[in-house]
């Protein structure tokens, strides 16, 4: 990631800054791994909604992946076909899968029984066929972090298996709703391929359970989670994308004419993305010192609700400045409003500009105005 100074300080900060030619690269990256092959990724919308991300995924040809009616029209306005939408969620409302149905997006990824139920009422009513994938709960443990890991029974997720072959049957039967794939997504910040394999057996199990049935699925997606490099983001600023693909291809029996979709976020915008924020004070307490930043959890909120750890640089800092170890904290009324304990840095002083690294994914789509604070803005250089 190469920042600008000079640029930076003549900005407000907190800012969020995109580095174009990292977000280009890994998308060029995704497209040479899956060249040729019966694979789509869709980018998970939620990971950074910023437009002008938005605009440049949707230009390199990648589909969307949504949670909420209000991604789906921001991807619309970004570019996105509607056909390359497609919608997961537990709680979508009536007038959001109206929506979805009226706008004709490629597919919802279904979650329960309930839903497929309120969702045949609403297609009926309104005249609209709908192609659906069934997102199972596989049971699959991805060893991530407890908040983001999805595919556990525990979880709000998906179609328990157990539920599954009703629900199967439910759309099999129906006449406005198309059974078009399984859909699965077992978390987030997967770094281990084991957990992708896992689930590989599974779908492969799942696929000729159903094809012995004379059921067969055109799409097998099996959601995102891809994981990023948070500890070396600038040794590492473009995931392995290749070790995740062929994983997946290697495992997976894909079936003539069957699709592999992939619904990536964080491994698409998490490492173009940067954090910048000036330091208000360096404050001295009785053991430690402190560095006060003008940004806290409600521009970043991934160390605060996930013990999520950024590295973090002072870029005015000149090279070969000596060391102090600083806690890092925010503004904010909370003691969990903290980026980092024990950090060496530079010797910093006010005013100097910090970065937060690797903040393309779930920083600014994060961020909320608590305590009235503004929404950080944002530059993509
Ligand atoms: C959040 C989410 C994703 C993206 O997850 P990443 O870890 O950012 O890749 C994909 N699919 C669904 C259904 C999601 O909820």
């Amino acid at each position: 990631m190469k920042i600008d100074l000079g640029l930076a300080e003549g900005l407000k900060t907190p800012l969020y800054w995109y580095d174009l030619s990292i977000l280009t690269s890994t998308l060029e990256e995704i497209k040479r791994c899956i060249e040729n092959k019966p694979v789509k990724v869709h980018y998970a919308v939620k990971a950074n909604h910023n437009p002008k991300i938005m605009k440049v995924i949707a230009d390199a040809g990648f589909g969307a992946d949504c949670v909420s009616g209000r991604e789906i029209s921001a991807s619309l306005k970004a570019g996105f076909p509607a056909k390359s939408i497609c919608y997961a969620g537990v709680g979508k409302t009536d007038r959001e899968l109206i929506q979805g149905m009226k706008e004709g997006i490629g597919y919802f990824n279904v979650e329960s029984l309930e839903e497929l139920e309120v969702m045949e009422e609403l297609a009926r009513e309104y005249g609209y066929t709908a192609d659906v994938a069934l997102r199972v709960n596989p049971n699959i443990d991805a060893h991530t972090h407890h908040y983001i890991t999805t595919g556990l029974e525990e979880n709000k997720f998906g179609i328990d298996l157990s539920m599954l072959d009703r629900a199967v049957d439910k759309v099999v039967s129906s006449t406005c709703l198309n059974l078009v794939g399984l859909h699965f997504h077992i978390g987030s910040q997967i770094t281990d391929m084991k957990p992708f394999e896992l689930l590989c057996d599974k779908i492969n199990e799942l696929v000729s359970r159903y094809s012995e049935k004379g059921i067969e699925f055109k799409i097998i997606n099996v959601g995102g989670g891809l994981g990023i490099d948070y500890d070396d983001p600038e040794g590492h600023p473009i995931p392995d994308f290749k070790r995740y693909f062929d994983t997946l291809l290697k495992n997976i029996k894909l079936r003539p004419g069957q699709e592999l979709h992939c619904e990536l976020g964080r491994a698409i915008v998490g490492q173009c993305g940067a954090l910048i924020s000036k330091v208000t004070y360096v404050k001295q307490g009785v053991k430690k010192k402190f560095i006060i930043l003008d940004a806290g959890m409600n521009d970043l909120m991934r160390p605060a609700l996930y013990g999520a750890h950024h590295k973090i640089k002072n870029i005015s800092a000149s090279e070969g400045s000596p060391l102090e170890m600083y806690d890092v904290a925010g503004p904010i009324c909370e003691s969990s409003d903290i980026f980092g304990k024990d950090e060496e840095l530079p010797v910093t002083h006010r005013g100097d500009l910090i970065a937060l690294l690797s903040a393309g994914a779930y920083g600014e789509s994060m961020a909320s105005t608590y305590n009235i604070r503004t929404l950080p803005e944002s530059v993509l250089v």
